[in-house]
Formats: C-alpha cells, structure tokens, sequence
C-alpha cells in the first residue's frame, strides 16, 4: 500500500446505493447501485443523456441526490463538495481546460488552493501553498514529472489530458472520477493514455472512468457499468457487456460496443431522455 493513497489492495473505496437523483420531471439518476475498490478501473458508459456525469455530480456532492455514497466506509451523502474532496475522492471535468500560461506544476496547484475565508486568511498569514512533493508525488503518477515546468501548449494532447488527471490526483486522491478524459484523443494516443491510467490504478488509486472511445473502456477497464435512462442496465466484464443483449439494445445502430470504432453514435440525444 502507497502511503500518499492509504489504501489497501482490493479494499472496496465508493459504493453507492439506491443513489437517485431528479431534475424536474427527469429522473437523471436512478437506484445506481455501484462499487470501485482500490487499484480498480471501472467504466461507466451508456447513450448521450443517460446520466453519467450527473452520476459523478451527484457522487463528489455538485448535485443534489437521495439515497447513500461511501468512502471507505465513512457515508459521505451529506458532506459538501469540499469535504467529499478531503476524504480523497476527485474529479475532472468534461471542459477541463488546463491554464495556458502557467506551468504544469502551477497548473495543478492552482487547481488545490484552499477556499473560503479561513483559507484565505492562513495564506495571508503563513503564505501557504500546496507543499511541493504533494503535486510532484501527481506528476510521478502521471509519468509527467520531466514537464512540471513546461507550459500546457510545449505538450502533447495526450500529455495535457494527463495534466487534467493529475490535477485531481493532488492531495492524497484515493478514488478519482474520470469524466471523458481521453476526449480528443486518436486511437494511438488513447491506447498510451490507457497504459498511464493502468500505471495509476496500480498504485493502489481506484478509477471510475467515463467514456465514449469503447476501445479504451473495453480495454482498460476492469469492469464496466452500463446505464441507460438514468438506470444501470448491464454490469460486468468487458467481453460479458458486449454480449449483453440489453446494452446492445440500448446502443442499437452504434457501432462502438463492438469496439471497432473510437467514436459514438447515440441512440438518443439529451433532448429525447
Ligand atoms: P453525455 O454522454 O452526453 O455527457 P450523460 O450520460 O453524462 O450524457 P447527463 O448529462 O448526466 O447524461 O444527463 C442525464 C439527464 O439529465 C439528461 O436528460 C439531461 O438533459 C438531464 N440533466 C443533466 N443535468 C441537468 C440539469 N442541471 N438540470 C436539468 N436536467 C439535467
């Protein structure tokens, strides 16, 4: 066990159950029921609009939901975004762009500068900033520490996409939620990129990732969640998803559950859900 990660291989870290959340009419989320242990990679994929980022939203506590999310043990529902993100879970963003003019290293310590007034305070008294080996101990799991002090545009696509997951790797990360990180990415660089997700679950890390090139869920994942309208569908190895009648109904005239393809073709769009 890493002692920057504090988790013991294979020990359960987020379960979620019952977990439901309604916009409106819409039911976004619906009785999801998950698990992610330690040194896991689990995909969480389904149509445009099935409620996989409002999964996330309401997991790290950006939206409001019923029923229960646990770290480690410790029910985490109630907690604000803040605390959620102390007990070691975090997240990236769909339009995670990375700050063009600071460095690599400024990139992921501005991304843990303390909030609030106190926080505010203790800089203006102690000139606190994140200590050094906290965001160096990020780059090292990234593979990315010979860049720390390169800008964002001296990198590759693939590197910058690993910035953004470095970003949520500071601070003693122990679950890390992945949302689209290898939007953008080819086939080659999503395959790396793959590889360096890989390198970090290793580490003891479990990662819940989303995304929409099935060549890299299939291949990297451990095992995968489907959702369709707001519900998990299928749950399972990669290769059981893909025999999986209902997942193939739900992505019927999509070509990416046979993995041949990085791109998706929804079977319904936001608007219809
Ligand atoms: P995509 O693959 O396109 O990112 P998704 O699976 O992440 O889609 P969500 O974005 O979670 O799906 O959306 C689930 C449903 O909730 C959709 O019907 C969406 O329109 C609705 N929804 C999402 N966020 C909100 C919101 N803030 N207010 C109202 N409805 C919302």
């Amino acid at each position: 066990m890493s002692d920057m990660t504090l988790v013991a291989p294979g020990e359960r870290l987020l379960e979620t159950t019952g977990l439901s959340v309604q916009y409106g009419g819409v039911t976004a989320n619906s009785d999801i029921g998950i698990t992610v242990s330690g040194g896991e990679i689990v995909g969480l994929i389904g149509p445009n609009g099935a409620g996989k980022t409002t999964f996330v939203d309401a997991v790290t506590g950006f939206t409001r939901s019923t029923g229960a999310v646990t770290l480690q043990g410790s029910r985490l529902d109630n907690a604000s975004p803040h605390r959620r993100r102390r007990a070691g879970m975090a997240r990236t963003w769909q339009a995670g762009e990375l700050f063009t003019d600071l460095t690599v290293a400024q990139n992921l310590a501005v991304a843990v500068q303390p909030v609030g007034l106190r926080a505010m305070l203790s800089d203006v008294v102690n000139g606190s900033k994140p200590p050094a080996e906290t965001i160096d101990h990020a780059l090292v799991l990234v593979g990315l520490s010979d860049v720390a002090d390169r800008r964002p545009g001296e990198l590759t696509l693939g590197q910058q996409k690993l910035v953004g997951v470095a970003r949520a790797l500071v601070g003693g990360t122990r679950l890390v939620l992945l949302d689209e990180p290898a939007a953008g990415l080819d086939t080659h660089e999503s395959k790396e990129f793959g590889v360096e997700l890989r390198r970090i679950a290793d580490t003891g890390i479990g990662v819940l990732l989303i995304d929409h090139d099935m060549s890299l869920v299939l291949e990297v994942c451990d095992h995968v969640y489907v959702l369709d309208f707001g519900k998990v569908i299928a749950h399972g190895t990669p290769s059981e998803i893909l025999g999986d009648p209902a997942v193939v109904a739900a992505y019927l005239g999509s070509p990416e559950v046979e993995a041949t393809d990085n791109h998706s073709a929804p079977r319904h769009s936001k608007e219809d859900s």
